[in-house]
Order: C-alpha cells, then structure tokens, then sequence
C-alpha cells in the first residue's frame, strides 16, 4: 500500500475507485499476471461509498437475462475455494415475492435461469410461508425460492479482491483523489490528483456515482448513468426473527428485509434521483417505511430503530452494467453503473474489465450487451 504522497511516475493502469468495480478489476487484473496498477481512492478508506453501505444481499435471478448471467457466474466465483481470502456467506437463500401481472417478468426470468441450471423454483405462497411465518399476513400469488441465494460479508469480499491485488503487486492508495485525465494526441496520457501526477495508458473509471465526474476531467460528455439513493434500516434483536430466515424481497410492492444480528435490516425500496456526493438521511423514510409496512406486513408494523444510513445504487438507463472502452478516447475504460447488485455481480464485473483490457478472449455478446458504445451514436 502507498503512503504518503509520492506516486509513481509512470503505470500502465490507473484504476479510480476502490469499490467493489475498482477493487475487483484490480484484482482480476493481477490475478491475469498484469500488475503495473495502481488502484487510487479518494476517500481514506476503501469502500467508503455505495461498497460499504449495501445490503450485503446475494441474489441471482434478474429481469435482464445479461445481468442474470453476469451474477450466477460471479456467485460461484465468490463460492470458489481457490482464494487465499476466505469470505463468510450465509446460504440462507433468498424469496422473491410478486403478485399480479408486474411479477410476470421476475417469474419468467427465474424459470429461464433454472433452465439453465440455476438451483431455483416458483413456489405457491403456503410453501414461501412454511420458510417464513410472518409471511401468513402478506399478499402475493408467487415466490422464487433459491436457495443459493444468502447474505455476505462484503467487507471480506472487498478486501478479498484489495489483498489478491496487492499480494500481486498492485499498488493501492487511499486519499488520493483523481481530480484531472490528461489527453495527448487523442489518447489517455496521464492523471492529475491530489497527490501529483501519474503518466498512463489506460484509466479505469471505477468511481460509482462519480463516474461521470471523472468521464468529464477526460473531456468526455456523459453517458446516461444517474445516481439513486436508497436507505437501510437496521432494528435491535426481535423476538420473532428467526436468524436462519432467507432474504425476502417484495418486488412487486417493493419493499425488502432480511436477518442482521437477531433483528432486521429492511428497506421501502425508495429510489431517489440524487447527485454523487455526500447521502444524507431522510427522516421522512423511517415513516414511509412504517406506514408500508402497516399496510403490506402488519406483523413488521411500529418496529423499534437501531440504526440507518443511505447510499447511492448507480445505474444505466438500461439498468446494465457498463463495462468496457470507451470509443470516443482511447484508453478511456469503465466500469460503472453497478446498480443494485454490484456486490453480487462483483467477481464476473471484474473478470470482463480484466479480460477487455488485456485483449483477453470473452463472450462477444456480452461486450455488445455491456460497454459504453451502446450510449453513443455509431
Ligand atoms: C442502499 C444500498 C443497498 C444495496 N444492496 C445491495 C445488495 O444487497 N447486493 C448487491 O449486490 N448490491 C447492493 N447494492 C449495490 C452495490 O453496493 C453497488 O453496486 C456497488 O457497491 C458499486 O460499487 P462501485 O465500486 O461501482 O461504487 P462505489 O462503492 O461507490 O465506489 C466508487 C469509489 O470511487 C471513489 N471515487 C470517486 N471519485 C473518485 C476520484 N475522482 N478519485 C478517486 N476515487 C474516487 C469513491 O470514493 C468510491 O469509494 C446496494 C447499494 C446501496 C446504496
């Protein structure tokens, strides 16, 4: 780790942001034997935004078949024993709910996923309730039950990634902001930071909710990315959880909760446009949240508070990943809109980073499917 403010003069990769997207690209980069990186974060630690604010929840089936694939790869990247760095999963699996035809989608998607072997099945409610009681008082017509599904410990998945880089060779610096891209001759040349100047080949744009911040220093007009903010919130220990209880995930009344230390993390699902930086909370939330709950499940009704926070989930306008280069500057590379499964999706996010930036041989579809070029005209 650099500390300090010395960087080097010259790398062939600067990685911007030491999240989830920058922390596994690094690695995924190192682990192809390509370790003249440098990995900078601005803040002073790593996964201080969107990476260490989430839900911690796995969960593999999605609408989109791309991003479908993209998580059931990455899950089983994260289950794989041949890290060095353990990462503690609880497998409790996850309940998807919906009612109506607003569940047809998500109960499509889930029947394609098991055909394609993904360990999970549309279930009538008695059986969603058998696994979880208080389920008796909430209405929906549908469940996915998959039991691969589960709650992570994201700090030792980040760090999973920050230390395979770092045994690599990658170097990695916190309190560095990225702040300038230099150009020279229509080609990446350099970034400016709070701490001098780097020359470079490629820059990664890793940087969550501010990538387009760091898209503009490089002279380069945005692409359709926004930043949503969402909360959490946490109760003490309740006496009806059952900590062995799975994810449930209402998606058609939208509203979650799960298992956290014998009580409940739980969220509206609320989705507010909001700018990258600091996330302030929302007293009104804890009331929205209340009257939902009221409403759709009178048993989670006037639960007391522990704790609550916000974060940004950054996504396309097409909900994807966006992962590749960017045609219009070359050695220009993101690695962006992560949306709300960047966590999940880590492993496979920074394996296609890798690959893409090493010329590495990948699934041509799913370079079409996620890079930047689709924004762009041409
Ligand atoms: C409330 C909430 C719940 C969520 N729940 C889940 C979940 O249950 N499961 C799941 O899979 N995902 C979940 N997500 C989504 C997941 O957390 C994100 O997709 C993922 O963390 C995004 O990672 P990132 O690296 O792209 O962004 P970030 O974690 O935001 O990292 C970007 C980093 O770039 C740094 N940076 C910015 N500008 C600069 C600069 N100029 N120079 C240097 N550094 C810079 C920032 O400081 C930041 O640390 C949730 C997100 C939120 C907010």
């Amino acid at each position: 780790m650099l500390t300090g403010l010395d960087l080097p003069d010259r790398v062939d990769i600067v990685v911007v942001g030491g999240g989830f997207a920058g922390a596994s690209t690094a690695c995924h980069l190192a682990k192809l034997g390509v370790t003249d990186v440098l990995l900078l974060e601005a803040s002073e630690s790593f996964g201080a935004a969107a990476s260490g604010q989430n839900a911690s929840m796995i969960r593999q089936v999605a609408t989109d078949p791309c991003t479908g694939a993209m998580l059931r790869s990455s899950v089983a990247a994260i289950k794989d024993d041949d890290w060095g760095f353990p990462v503690d999963v609880q497998w409790s699996g996850s309940l998807l709910l919906v009612h109506g035809e607003r569940g047809i989608p998500v109960v499509e998607a889930a029947r394609a996923a098991a055909m394609e072997g993904l360990d999970c099945a549309v279930v009538p409610p008695m059986d969603a309730r058998k696994r979880v009681s208080i389920l008796d008082a909430v209405r929906f017509d549908q469940a996915i039950w998959t039991p691969g599904d589960g709650i992570a410990d994201v700090s030792a998945l980040l760090w999973r990634y920050l230390n395979e880089a770092r045994i690599r060779g990658v170097r990695l610096k916190t309190g560095c902001k990225v702040t300038g891209i230099e150009v020279d001759g229509g080609k990446v040349a350099a970034v400016r930071t709070t701490s001098g100047r780097t020359a470079c080949r490629f820059v990664v744009d890793a940087a969550g909710a501010w990538a387009g911040d760091v898209a503009m220093t490089a002279g380069l007009g945005p692409l359709p990315i926004a930043a949503y903010r969402r909360h959490l919130v946490v109760t003490p220990p309740l006496p009806f959880v059952d900590p062995a209880w799975p994810l449930v995930w209402h998606l058609t009344d939208d509203w979650y909760f799960r298992p956290e230390v014998g009580g409940l993390m739980l969220s509206a699902c609320d989705q507010d446009l909001w700018p990258a930086g600091p996330v302030p909370r929302d007293p009104a939330i804890l009331e929205r949240l209340a009257e939902l709950l009221a409403a759709r499940c009178p048993p989670l009704a006037d639960l007391p508070v522990k704790n609550w926070w916000a974060g940004l989930r950054t996504m396309a306008s097409d909900g994807r990943f966006v992962i590749g280069p960017d045609p219009r500057l070359q050695g220009f590379f993101w690695v962006a809109g992560l949306g709300g499964h960047g966590m999940t999706g880590s492993a496979s996010v920074g394996r296609l980073a890798a690959l893409l930036l090493t010329g590495g041989l990948t699934d041509p579809a799913a370079v079409k499917a996620m890079g930047p070029q689709r924004f762009l005209p041409g």
